[in-house]
């Protein structure tokens, strides 16, 4: 698609746990990926950072070649860092790649190491790689909990170093993921000056160039912490919670410092004896305590510090300290939590989830606080990976202007998976030889992570009640829960065999393009949905949505039988979470397929023209980006 360029242009980082089609679990991956797409056609610069994971199918990516080798902090200790450089359909990518246990695995989750620590690690060394490259972003974009540490890292020591000019972005694609952290707030508290200089020891020896035998210099010259000084800190259009001033921690950072340069000077004397001395008694203490106190023996749980971060700092109400814990547990951080509040905007993937983050849920009351900073903005998908007319995975391309070619092709689409997967041909349902009556059986998808969120007594509802109703119906779904899993499991094994319903345990981006191409209807039963890309998926490939009215949902399907908006009618909408509203959204449909074809077809050919593109709301994430850039 052609797109005019912008005139006036930046230089946007996304830093992301996923991206399509590489490391993709959920919609997080292909929003990154358009959004990404779209600002680069609009002449804007930018790269996606992401871990390097040992799943990713490396053939994937283009012109792949090792960029930088450089050490990033993590939990006291440097680890060698590969920062390689590629492209994955056309966007520039850079791969995090720890030379540790971290990212390794079958999949993008779920490995065998800790995943908080893994991106704690992931969004320092994003940072680490942006100073030690002399890379100076407009806008460094963040998602989820699982970078949002990074604003955090950004504010409270990157923004002292090189990094000056970059803002910080974050958009939050689901709230019920939070990055739970523990801090050990007690520890700094009851014991004083012990717990406190051991953490302040840790983040002086956090960068290579802090090791102060240049006189306790930073890299850009002058010591870290007096840059905050001389710059008068942070600058105004810091987020609230940033300090402007040197506080009292930083105070104390500078007072340790001729002692740290101390410990690296070569001669040995009697003061040294007595410092070694006098280590230990506090090594003695400090075991001893932990022998005593069972809040010692928690220490393992400490995890901001991981990244080089002092919990006590962030670990107030108006910081990161979880909403649901404020008054009995200071020790329960969330990183999503800090994000919001050490961002410079924050946005939500629709304006339907916006109203309903800010009236209930956990962090209303943190989100009502930044009100000022936060944005809804409705996802788009990405029309490149998602073109019915272009795409490789389809047994025939199909495009919503040409009427017949449409119609044929989305029927051989359909053949062509209902033969696939063994579902016995229509014919012999009707009890009829005639080829006709092929188009009167509708074929259902639901294409989801198998998760409560989405709805999961609802789907297997559905698929109950598509069999009474003589239709066909495939869930492709994975499920993270073993429960969930043997549930879907057993289902599988009852319907698979059958004529009409099969469950497809698996994640497939191959037959997930086959399956929005071969269905009449998408259903996407929803408890609850930021923003939900199957169904704007579904309508570009001609399939009808069957949605609860949640969220992003609502934001973009509106029922056929309502009359005051007959205009933007494209699906069915229920309402309620039983089992009787989405029996009615089934039934109207099913009728109305049925019972009017031509309607239904005119349908399928208006949803795969409205444009759900990220063309048309990528100019929002980019009003956001230029009204908190630094100019010139
Ligand atoms: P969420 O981000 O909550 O998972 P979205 O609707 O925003 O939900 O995005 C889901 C994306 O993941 C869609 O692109 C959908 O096609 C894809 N997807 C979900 N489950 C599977 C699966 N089992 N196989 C292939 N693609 C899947």
């Amino acid at each position: 698609v052609d797109v005019d360029k912008d005139s006036d242009l930046m230089h946007v980082v996304h830093v992301t746990a996923e991206m399509a089609p590489i490391a993709k679990v959920g919609g997080l991956g292909d929003v990154v990926t358009g959004l990404a797409r779209a600002c680069l056609s609009r002449g804007h610069k930018v790269d996606i950072m992401i871990p390097f994971y040992e799943c990713i199918p490396k053939q994937q990516i283009n012109e792949l070649a090792l960029l930088s080798t450089y050490d990033s902090y993590h939990d006291g200790n440097w680890i060698p860092t590969n920062a390689y450089r590629g492209l994955v359909s056309g966007i520039p990518v850079v791969f995090i790649e720890p030379k540790n246990h971290f990212f390794k695995g079958q999949y993008v989750y779920g490995g065998s190491y800790n995943e908080l620590e893994a991106y704690l690690f992931f969004t320092r060394a994003c940072l680490e790689w942006m100073q030690v490259t002399g890379t100076q972003p407009d806008i460094i974009h963040i998602h989820e909990w699982q970078t949002s540490a990074l604003s955090m890292l950004f504010w409270d020591m990157y923004c002292y170093l090189s990094l000056k000019k970059p803002r910080i972005v974050l958009t939050i694609h689901n709230m019920e993921h939070y990055g739970e952290c523990r801090v050990l707030r007690r520890l700094e508290g009851r014991f004083g000056r012990l717990g406190r200089w051991k953490l302040q020891l840790e983040r002086l020896g956090q960068r290579e160039d802090d090791k102060c035998d240049d006189g306790g210099k930073a890299a850009n010259g002058g010591p870290r912490w007096f840059t905050a000084v001389d710059d008068g800190g942070a600058t105004g259009d810091a987020p609230a919670a940033v300090v402007t001033e040197l506080e009292p921690h930083h105070l104390q950072l500078l007072t340790l410092m001729p002692y740290q340069r101390w410990m690296h000077s070569s001669q040995f004397t009697i003061m040294q004896l007595t410092f070694i001395f006098y280590s230990l008694f506090l090594v003695f203490k400090y075991t001893a305590f932990c022998l005593l106190d069972q809040q010692f023996c928690e220490r393992g749980q400490e995890e901001l510090s991981k990244c080089g971060l002092d919990g006590s700092i962030y670990a107030t109400a108006d910081k990161a300290v979880d909403d649901r814990t404020v008054g009995h547990n200071p020790e329960r951080l969330s990183l999503l939590k800090g994000g919001i509040v050490y961002s410079n905007a924050i946005v939500t993937v629709s304006p339907t989830y916006l109203r309903e983050t800010l009236c209930s849920g956990w962090l209303a009351g943190t989100l009502i606080g930044n009100r000022d900073k936060y944005y809804g903005i409705l996802n788009g998908i990405d029309t490149a990976i998602w073109n019915p007319a272009t795409d490789v995975f389809l047994p025939s391309k199909f495009n919503g202007n040409e009427f017949a070619q449409r119609i044929e092709g989305k029927k051989i689409c359909k053949h062509f998976v209902q033969r696939g997967l063994g579902l016995t041909s229509e014919e012999i349902i009707a009890g009829n030889t005639g080829s006709k009556i092929t188009a009167k059986v509708p074929l259902v998808v639901c294409i989801t992570r198998l998760v409560a969120q989405k709805g999961l007594h609802l789907i297997t509802h559905a698929i109950k009640h598509v069999e009474e109703l003589g239709g066909q119906m495939i869930v492709l779904g994975k499920a993270s829960d073993n429960r969930v899993e043997r549930g879907f499991e057993a289902l599988a094994k009852m319907h698979n065999q059958g004529p009409g319903i099969r469950i497809l345990l698996m994640y497939s981006e191959e037959l997930s393009h086959m399956l929005y191409a071969a269905a009449d209807m998408v259903l996407v039963p929803s408890i609850y949905e930021p923003c939900g890309l199957a169904q704007m998926i579904g309508m570009r490939y001609g399939a009808v949505p069957i949605v609860r009215k949640t969220g992003g949902l609502a934001d973009t399907v509106f029922d056929m039988d309502d009359e005051l908006h007959a205009e933007m009618a494209n699906g069915f909408v229920f309402e309620g979470i039983d089992e009787g509203s989405l029996n009615g959204a089934l039934d109207r449909a099913f009728s109305r397929y049925r019972e009017k074809p031509n309607e239904w077809n005119d349908v399928s050919q208006k949803i795969m023209e409205i444009d759900n593109s990220w063309n048309n709301t990528a100019g929002k994430y980019l009003d956001v980006y230029n009204s908190i850039r630094v100019r010139g």
